[in-house]
Parts: structure tokens; C-alpha cells; sequence
């Protein structure tokens, strides 16, 4: 495995400014933010996607997740609403391939937002949405099924 930047920070041999830290996981500040306070939040072991990883770990990822979330809209930064954004996978856009969760602030004319191809405006017909559910629904291991 080349070196991973994620995991330097974790052995302390990268710097990072440390928000939280578990026995599970780890938070501290995005070196780019897309706005003051952006927090990215991993886990400690060293996992590529979130296929990698088991339920339990990622329930503990999303839970400091919500709780960094509520600690940002707290925190005095500017902050009208928060995003939490997960890249998984190089065409969901992961550039560091150590799973994390971003956190950061938004607000009204930031700069920051989602762009759409151009068959987003065509709605699908119901029946594509129910096979897509059936194809999905079938898909659903154990761990996360009913
Ligand atoms: P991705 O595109 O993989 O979802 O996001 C990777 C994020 O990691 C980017 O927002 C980038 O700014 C951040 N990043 C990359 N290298 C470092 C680093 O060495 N330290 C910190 N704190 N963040 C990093
Ligand atoms: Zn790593």
C-alpha cells in the first residue's frame, strides 16, 4: 500500500489540527476548506472504501459524523446549514483513499455546490424507480436489510 496521508496523521507523523478522537475514529480540520471549518472525519484503520468496512465501524464514523455536525453549527463559525459529504470511489471523487466524512458549514452564496447532467430535469417514470428499488432492495446484505 503506498503511504497514506490519512494514516500518517494517525501515527502522528503528519500534522493535523485535532478536533475528536476515539478508539475509532479521528476528526480534524480539511487543509482546503470549502469554508472555515471544514472537519474530516475518519476512521483508524486504514480502509480504502466503505466496503472495507463493517457496520459497526461505519455506525461509529457517521455517529462522531452527527456529533462534529451539531459541534459546527455551535462552534460561532459563520454556519447557515452543514453538508456531509462522503466520496466513495474515484468517480464519486475520492482523491484520498482512506474513507472519511466531510463536515463543513455553509451558507448562502458560498460558492459551494453540486452541478447536474443534463438528463437530471427528465424524471423517471415510476416503473424505473420501482425496478431500480427492486435491483437495490435485492442487493441489501443482512447487516443493513430489516
Ligand atoms: P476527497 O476528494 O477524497 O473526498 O477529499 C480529500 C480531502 O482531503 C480534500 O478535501 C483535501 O483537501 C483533504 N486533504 C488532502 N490531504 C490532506 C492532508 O494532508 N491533511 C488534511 N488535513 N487534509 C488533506
Ligand atoms: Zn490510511
Amino acid at each position: 500500500m503506498p503511504a497514506c496521508i490519512f494514516c500518517k496523521i494517525i501515527k502522528g507523523e503528519s500534522p493535523a489540527s485535532l478536533v475528536f478522537e476515539d478508539d475509532n475514529c479521528l476528526a480534524f480540520m480539511d487543509i482546503q476548506p470549502v469554508n472555515p471549518g471544514h472537519v474530516l472525519v475518519i476512521p483508524r484503520r486504514h480502509a480504502v472504501s466503505l466496503a472495507d468496512m463493517n457496520a459497526e465501524e461505519c455506525a461509529r464514523l457517521f455517529s462522531a459524523a452527527h456529533a462534529l455536525a451539531a459541534a459546527v453549527r455551535a462552534s460561532g463559525l459563520r454556519c447557515e446549514g452543514v453538508n456531509l459529504l462522503l466520496a466513495d470511489g474515484e468517480a464519486a471523487g475520492q482523491e484520498v483513499f482512506h474513507v472519511h466524512v466531510h463536515v463543513f458549514p455553509r451558507f448562502a452564496g458560498d460558492g459551494f455546490g453540486f452541478t447536474y447532467g443534463p438528463e437530471y430535469a427528465i424524471l423517471p417514470e415510476r416503473r424505473e424507480l420501482d425496478e431500480q428499488a427492486r435491483k437495490i432492495r435485492s442487493a441489501l446484505t443482512p447487516a443493513v436489510g430489516p
